[in-house]
């Protein structure tokens, strides 16, 4: 049975993604950015909010999460880290550890680097992984708290997905990102993703989700050891790419 996908627009750049495993009807909210937003979107949809599942403990991922649980009643399920934001998850969980919503089966992948405790939710049988703000279109997340290696290995567990699977990223950056990607990378297959990426945003289209391939064959941070043959190892490739972003005037 499917699980469906809900996706809108809240704060000033993130995704909200509601979930819902049809054979059952339990739903989740993948992250909480906004709370008020989040039970509003619940509500026109008439879905029964049954789980909360963070992917790190920043505000704009997790500050919702008292309220909506105040609300629903609903279980948080997060990485250890989301007590920094003010209560601890009902279920803590990390690498390696399963997550059922109904019928619907999420397998926890670390992917530290942007938050040490980092988590992605990759549900295999329906090609679908929620990244919080690990992969993004383009991008990846800042390095707040992790290291270079660390992010990189992160990235490399994401690659190591189907080429197919859809990926969920939190934030709409990508026309940011196409902006610093073309000044790294100097291929056509880029131009031609920045090109149509361009076009999407001026009409006010969404470029989130996008998949694991299209990222393998466009991310300047996922083929940061291409882009710098002059670094040999992939990890310091990768955290070149990275601090040239940070740096980045676009
Ligand atoms: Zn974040
Ligand atoms: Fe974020």
């Amino acid at each position: 049975m499917p699980l469906q996908v809900h996706q809108f627009p809240c704060l000033s750049d993130n995704y909200g993604f509601l979930v819902r495993d049809e054979a059952t009807g339990q739903a989740a909210c993948i992250d909480t950015p906004d709370a008020d937003a989040i039970l509003r979107e619940l509500k026109a949809l008439g879905w029964t909010l049954t789980h909360i599942l963070n992917t790190h403990w920043h505000p704009d991922h997790a500050g919702g999460n008292a309220a909506i649980k105040t609300a629903t009643g609903c279980r948080v399920i997060g990485p250890a880290e989301v007590e920094r934001i003010g209560t601890a998850p009902d279920r803590v969980v990390d690498d390696g550890d399963v997550v059922m919503l109904g019928q619907t089966r999420f397998d926890v992948i670390n992917t530290g680097g942007h938050t040490l405790g980092h988590i992605t939710f990759h549900d295999a049988a329906h090609g679908a992984a929620f990244v919080g703000d690990t992969l993004f279109a383009l991008g990846c997340g800042r390095l707040f708290e992790g290291t270079p290696q660390q992010m990189w290995t992160s990235l490399q567990k994401l690659t190591a997905l189907p080429d197919a699977t859809t990926v969920y990223c939190a934030h709409e950056y990508t026309a940011s990102n196409a902006r610093f990607a073309l000044s790294v990378d100097k291929g056509p297959v880029l131009k031609a993703r920045a090109d149509a990426i361009f076009a999407a945003r001026e009409k006010g289209e969404w470029t989130v989700p996008t998949s694991i391939g299209l990222e393998k064959a466009t991310n300047p941070f996922l083929r940061a050891p291409l882009l710098r043959p002059d670094i040999a190892d992939p990890a310091e490739a990768f955290g070149a790419v990275r601090a040239a972003k940070d740096g980045f005037k676009g």
